[in-house]
């Protein structure tokens, strides 16, 4: 049973050397192994900033309050720390590294996170096995990561990352956005399969409901200017899905 909870939190955005922004305005969420909670949200509200905030982007700067996984200190912990602690991340818009293959980048990954190098044979064997159910063909493995992916691509690299890395606690920012419906299949059957092999937790922050018939929440949380502004149970989604965020959005904000 793994507890991941957010309290309080609030957090800047660095833009330059004298220059912030306050953007998360005290955030509480607590998210329990196994249960997913879609975090939705009008554009700009601080959904992504949130995930890097707890990720523990340089960009970002906690003001106050915590973040715990099983009563652990998040926010003290660096960055492959909170890998290792079983923390993920998969990205709004995945960064591209060039030169760097899919399958030495992913190697690296699954080493740290495991403790240990993993033996190569075993490893390329999982590799090619993960790359499959994700749709991909094993001629990806030797491509620079990321590197002239299509945006479908990219996104089911970040779940080919979650498949191998295992972790209790998967953060997911809009992972089906752009994706066509047979790579949202994949995707959303990938997220599926973690939740069961490991009871993992997931915050599905999206924008849309369409990812929701695949992957169902327990909870629906609407993010609105830097805060959760409502929760509720799946029900919520449907309602957002017809009247939209309008009366969440601040005239003016
Ligand atoms: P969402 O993911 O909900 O669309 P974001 O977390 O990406 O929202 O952005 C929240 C707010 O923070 C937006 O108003 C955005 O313009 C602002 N913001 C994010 N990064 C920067 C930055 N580097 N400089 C200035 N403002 C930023
Ligand atoms: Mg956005
Ligand atoms: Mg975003």
């Amino acid at each position: 049973m793994t507890t991941f909870e957010i309290r309080g939190l609030r957090a800047d955005v660095i833009i330059s050397e004298d220059e912030r922004k306050e953007i998360l305005k005290g955030v509480d969420l607590t998210i329990n192994s196994g249960e997913t909670h879609a975090i939705m949200g009008p554009n700009g509200s601080g959904k992504s900033t949130l995930a890097y905030a707890v990720a523990g982007h340089p960009r970002y700067e906690i003001t106050d309050g915590e973040v715990l996984l099983d009563g652990e200190n998040v926010l003290e912990m660096e960055v492959d720390e909170r890998a290792r602690a079983g923390l993920f991340l998969a990205m709004q818009y995945p960064i591209e590294v060039p030169g760097v293959s899919m399958s030495n980048f992913l190697r690296s990954a699954v080493t740290a996170v495991r403790g240990e190098a993993p033996k190569l044979r075993a490893f390329s064997k999982e590799l090619q096995e993960a790359m499959k159910t994700l749709a991909f063909d094993s001629s990806f493995a030797s491509r620079g990561v990321n590197e002239g992916f299509s945006g479908g691509e990219k996104k089911r690299h970040e779940i080919l990352q979650l498949e191998l890395l295992k972790p209790k606690m998967a953060i997911l920012d809009e992972t089906d956005s752009g994706l066509d419906v047979d790579a949202l299949k994949v995707v959303s059957e990938g997220i599926n399969r973690a939740k069961e092999a490991n009871g993992m937790g997931v915050m599905l922050i999206t924008h849309y409901t369409r990812i929701l018939n695949y992957v169902k929440p327990d909870y629906v949380h609407v993010f609105a200017d830097g805060r959760v502004a409502e929760s509720g149970g799946p029900e919520l989604a449907e309602t957002l899905e017809s009247e939209g965020y309008e009366r969440f959005v601040k005239v003016g904000a």
